[in-house]
């Protein structure tokens, strides 16, 4: 916490506002907006609503494939699941980790000739880095299908000029206790089209019609974000980009101790593009040390230290098995960063002492 939150906190108990509505939810979805440059945002109660939201306002039904990252969190893809639809799989690229425009554009092609394009196409920013959204956005526009981004990880980074979340129809950003700023739990739908995000607070307040009674023509959700909450992500937001600036240093401290050696390999950060470094992660290469992703965790976990490997690409999930994946080359990109990737610890509030103890411990393991 920044130290601001107890002043929206108490604003929303002195007027008595304990509800997924109020004055805090009316002031962060507008901040949010303003911060990132879109016309408008709704406050959600997770990043993953805001996804389903997302979804449903893409008309996609149990008939459509939808598009999607393969190298992310299984929450991106859920969603499509929940609306009966069908995933299909788009390997990452080795410049970002992202989702490959080779491999999208052959998904592309074999969805044309099949007659049956994709509804929409889930792109996610991982670990803060943007997609290379320019070749993405050209090609999903060339077949006329809208992109929701995944900004999840990826709020307060930039491309191109343009805040991370604002390049497809649709952004989605979480504020779960994990991501750069929380409110415990939350999440943010924003976009340019204002008509979309009054029919997404209409959806998640379990889609009542104007009426003097309760009366609903369809089935809606319960996704609102509460007011308390909204508050708490008033005074985050507040404190943002000094988030970003303190990942940066974190990322930059250990780029600066580790680059020299060559079997480590850091998440490189795409020309034009600044990423919020939300998580510092690594490449191990095979090297004469024998040093691997397993060994790292091992050792920093006996210094009570911990780390993780890369997410597992969806299509090697058990509940995904029979997806089918559109693979960048013949080796499969996100197979091999997640044998060989590690999320280093990179909290905000990180002190250099405690830095320096990750990097001493990974040093010592290459000597
Ligand atoms: C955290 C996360 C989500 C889901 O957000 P929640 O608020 O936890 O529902 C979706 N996609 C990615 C890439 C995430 O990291």
């Amino acid at each position: 916490m920044s130290g601001n939150e107890q002043k929206y906190i108490n604003d929303a108990f002195e007027t008595n506002w304990i509800a997924p509505l109020g004055p805090n939810v009316d002031a962060f979805e507008q901040e949010i907006a303003s911060y990132v440059g879109v016309k408008g945002a709704a406050a959600v109660s997770s990043g993953t609503a805001a996804l389903h939201l997302a979804l449903q306002l893409l008309e996609v039904t149990a008939d459509d494939i939808v598009f999607c990252s393969t190298f992310t969190f299984i929450a991106s893809a859920n969603p499509i699941v929940y609306q009966g639809a069908t995933p299909v799989f788009i390997d990452s690229e080795p410049d970002t980790w992202n989702m490959s425009p080779l491999a999208l554009q052959k998904a592309f092609k074999d969805a044309s000739e099949k007659g049956k394009l994709p509804k929409a196409v889930i792109v996610v920013n991982l670990y803060g880095q943007s997609a290379k959204m320019d070749e993405i956005v050209s090609i999903c526009n060339q077949y006329g299908v809208p992109i929701v981004e995944d900004a999840a990880e990826s709020l307060g980074s930039i491309y191109k000029g343009k805040k991370s979340g604002t390049l497809g129809k649709f952004g989605v950003y979480s504020f779960n206790g994990n991501k750069i700023i929380t409110t415990s739990g939350g999440g943010m739908l924003v976009s340019n089209d204002l008509e979309a995000l009054d029919k997404a607070r209409f959806l998640a307040t379990q889609a009542r019609d104007q009426a003097p009674h309760y009366q609903h023509s369809q089935v809606g959700y319960n996704y609102r974000l509460s007011n308390i909450l909204a508050g708490v992500g008033r005074a985050q937001l507040e404190v943002l980009d000094e988030r970003v600036e303190s990942r940066r240093n974190i990322f930059n401290l250990y780029r600066q101790k580790l680059s020299h050696l060559k079997s480590i390999e850091f998440m490189s950060e795409l020309p034009e593009t600044l990423s919020n470094r939300w998580l510092t992660t690594i490449l191990i290469h095979e090297n004469e040390f024998n040093v691997t992703v397993s060994s790292i965790i091992e050792e920093l976990g006996k210094k009570n230290i911990e780390a993780r490997p890369l997410w597992k690409p969806l299509h090697l999930q058990p509940v995904f098995n029979g997806v089918h994946i559109y693979s960048h080359n013949e080796q499969n990109v996100s197979e091999y960063l997640f044998k060989r990737g590690i999320c280093l610890p990179s909290g905000s509030n990180m002190t250099r002492e405690d830095q320096i103890k990750v990097i001493d411990t990974i040093l010592n393991l290459f000597s």
